[in-house]
């Protein structure tokens, strides 16, 4: 096992669900499957740059508050560091940490020219007013001023963020470089040089997988019977995707409860009625309520976590139902669950897969930003499509001839990639 990375222990996480943990574990792993000498792996576990601010904000009744904000670059071989910006209560260092790490797996797996960061401060969105997020994120940003850019590191959406927070960010940056920098962030608004097709990207890179591994059993979408835990920019346009491609969404839920019909759900207007009824679901017509726990347990063809890590653990693994899981959240099949899981016959598609859709179409914003152009949505889905399909083929074909399960094939290709460049440019011998 690679020895842990100096990072500060702060979060008291038991070891086997730390997410930074797991992270190496599965590194570890994907060397051994690659032969990689340790010191190569040494490095390869240790993020480059490990950074924390101190955002103080004017509370809108006056108070001052100081909060930690995170960026960790764990590695840039491939190109400029690209990764999320989540605001939730549970971020840590070791889960930013994480988080950047799978990041530099999953550009590399879809074959992008990025590297892998993460940010994230720890705060409940919910219980800030629009003022205050806008000051959280302007000033958050400027204190990293000299470690971001468009040739640096990237930052994207993620949990608690999306093209608002990406359009503050931007003007932040501009205005202290003295003229617009769009390249800056990704995810932005359309206004300020962001992607058609990317606020739907992550949840159509779920579809795709699971339209392929579907297909590879011989099933198709059609009148697939699936759950999806978390009803956010991923869940959301997962479901909204798979609903419109023929498939039975049976339950979906957000961090307050969700909603289930053996019938299938109409996903169109529960999207309507969570936006009026402040992302609730729970009073849907014609759906029972449901709880996360007996969501997770739905017998169905596919179940799709989209909310947070850990969600499926030693203690309800015996309780899961479903032949596929497509990780659209990142790491919420725990170490331990995933073992049983996969002994069990249950296909797995990795984070690292399933969700690339969203840094795919990053990718796809950032080159039509440097080119001066902007694609027509269709162009963005067909160029994404091919990247999605191609990587997801070639996990495939690493699992069947090497034998493995499609995580630990998806690692051995982005971990292998990585290291292939990290010789090839002379930085270990
Ligand atoms: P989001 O904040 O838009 O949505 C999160 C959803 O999860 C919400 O519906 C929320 O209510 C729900 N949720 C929160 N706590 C929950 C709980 N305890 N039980 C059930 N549901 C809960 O976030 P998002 O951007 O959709 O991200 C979701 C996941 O996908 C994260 O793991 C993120 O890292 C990953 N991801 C996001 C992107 C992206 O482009 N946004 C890309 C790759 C991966």
């Amino acid at each position: 096992m690679i020895s842990s990375p100096s990072l500060p222990l702060e979060t008291p996480t038991p070891a086997h669900i730390c997410p930074f943990d797991q992270a190496c574990s599965y590194l570890d792993q994907a060397g051994k499957e690659l032969k990689l000498e340790a010191g190569l792996l040494e490095i390869l576990s240790n993020p480059r740059k490990v950074v924390t601010v101190s955002i103080p904000i004017k509370r809108d009744n006056g108070d001052i508050q100081v909060l930690a904000g995170h960026r960790v670059q764990h590695c840039d071989i491939l190109g400029p560091y690209k990764g999320g910006i989540r605001y939730h209560p549970a971020v840590s260092l070791r889960e930013v940490s994480a988080l950047a790490m799978l990041m530099t797996w999953k550009c590399a797996l879809v074959g992008i020219p990025y590297g892998g960061a993460k940010g994230g401060i720890a705060i409940n969105p919910k219980t800030y007013s629009v003022g205050e997020l806008e000051r959280i994120s302007r000033r958050y940003i400027s204190e990293l001023i000299k470690d971001i850019g468009p040739e640096v590191d990237i930052p994207a959406p993620d949990m608690g963020t999306s093209a608002r927070e990406m359009a503050w960010m931007m003007d932040t940056y501009s205005v202290n470089m003295g003229h617009a920098v769009p390249g800056v962030v990704t995810g932005k608004p359309i206004s300020v040089g962001g992607s058609r097709g990317r606020e739907m990207a992550t949840g159509r890179g779920v579809m795709i997988t699971v339209r392929e591994a579907l297909a590879d059993r011989g099933q198709s979408l059609k009148d697939a019977k699936i759950a999806i835990q978390g009803f956010g920019n991923v869940g959301g346009a997962a479901a909204f995707l798979l609903h419109q491609a023929g498939a039975k969404i049976i339950a979906v839920s957000t961090g307050s409860g969700g909603v289930y019909s053996e019938l299938g759900l109409d996903i169109p207007a529960l999207l309507t009625y969570a936006k009026e009824n402040r992302r609730n679901l729970v009073g849907f017509p014609e759906a029972k309520p449901i709880s996360n726990p007996d969501l997770l347990a739905l017998p169905c063809d596919v179940l799709i976590p989209a909310a947070l890590e850990n969600q499926i653990t030693d203690e309800n693994v015996d309780r899961i139902k479903a032949d596929i899981i497509a990780e659209a959240a990142n790491g919420p099949v725990t170490l331990q669950a995933d073992q049983t899981l996969t002994a069990r016959g249950v296909t797995i598609l990795p984070d690292i897969l399933a969700n690339a859709g969203g840094v795919v179409v990053s990718y796809l914003e950032w080159v039509q930003g440097l080119s001066f152009l902007f694609w027509d949505e269709q162009r963005v889905n067909q160029e994404m499509e091919e990247l999605m399909v191609r990587a997801y083929r070639e996990v495939i074909a690493q699992s069947k001839q090497r034998k493995i399960p499609l995580r630990l094939a998806a690692y051995v290709l982005g971990v292998g990639r990585v290291a292939q460049a990290l010789r090839d440019r002379g930085l270990y011998p």
